[in-house]
């Protein structure tokens, strides 16, 4: 499925390989994309920069709306600039129908509205609040548990039969207490125990505004500004905040914008 997408012309390769810049992975809707470019280049993708290590290693991502164009502006070392017109490929959405929740959790009450909004924003803050050097990133990523898919990225979802706000994580069902690895290296920025919807939370650092979060935790076994190691446990399992089930949902964001998880993983385990 992976394919990889030279950003420069075959021709422009041969004569300066040092300067081609590639992404790895398919320029699609929810896309998490790593790349390479010669160390000393700079990238902004739609006006905005891109980190690129002193490795020449960086990452972007696509969000679940993307437009069918997104603009590549490439500095090379040489201060040579280049302009790359993306196509971002469309998907399709599936709608996925949730009955039998809480009417409270569908609708929370007046009273919850501002702990909603006040947690909504402790989670912004930890995902998009820290542009790291390191690209922890580089090491891919891995399946911080095993279990059934009960939910994909960017489903429409109906909640008890309301329309809600789109899925932009993946659900893996999994019981509870079974532990919940680090997907990939970094820097814990969240740990929270006890989240209105998302229940018990972590949130990961993986450099270059790159991170993971992880929800409806039964325990947490890691604390804000840890370091972590891929594969290590940062919690368990569990049916915290707003579930019909235990299950971990898994998140996946480059500054702030959810991608789609399975484009960053390994295909699905067998299970
Ligand atoms: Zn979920």
């Amino acid at each position: 499925m992976r394919r990889r997408v030279l950003l420069a012309a075959p021709a422009l390769l041969l004569a300066r390989p040092a300067r081609a810049v590639v992404v790895e992975g398919k320029l699609e809707q929810g896309a998490f994309l790593r790349g390479r470019a010669a160390p000393g280049t700079r990238l902004a993708l739609d006006g905005a920069p891109v980190r690129v290590s002193r490795d020449g290693i960086f990452a972007f991502g696509f969000g679940r709306d993307a437009k069918d164009t997104a603009r590549l502006d490439i500095t090379h070392p040489s201060g040579a600039r280049e302009t790359r017109l993306l196509a971002v490929a469309r998907r399709a959405w599936l709608e996925q129908r949730i009955d039998g929740l809480p009417p409270a959790q569908v609708t929370p009450p007046p009273e919850v509205l501002e702990r909603i909004a006040r947690e909504r924003e402790m989670l912004r803050a930890a995902r998009a609040g820290h542009d790291t050097p390191e690209p922890f990133f580089a090491e891919g990523f891995i399946w911080p548990v095993t279990g059934r898919i009960s939910g994909v990225f960017g489903s429409r979802r109906i909640l008890n039969g309301q329309p809600r706000q789109p899925h932009l994580g993946l659900d893996i069902a999994a019981p509870t207490g079974t532990p919940v690895a680090a997907a990939c290296p970094g820097i814990v920025r969240l740990a929270e125990p006890d989240l209105y919807f998302p229940g018990g939370t972590i949130v990961l650092d993986h450099g270059h505004g790159v991170s993971s979060t992880y929800m409806h935790l039964s325990r947490l076994d890691a604390r804000v500004g840890q370091r972590v190691a891929q594969g290590a446990s940062i919690g368990a399992v569990g049916a915290t905040g707003r579930v019909t089930g235990p299950h971990l949902h898994f998140e996946i964001g480059w500054r702030g914008t959810p991608l789609d998880p399975e484009t960053a993983l390994p295909p699905r385990p067998e299970t």
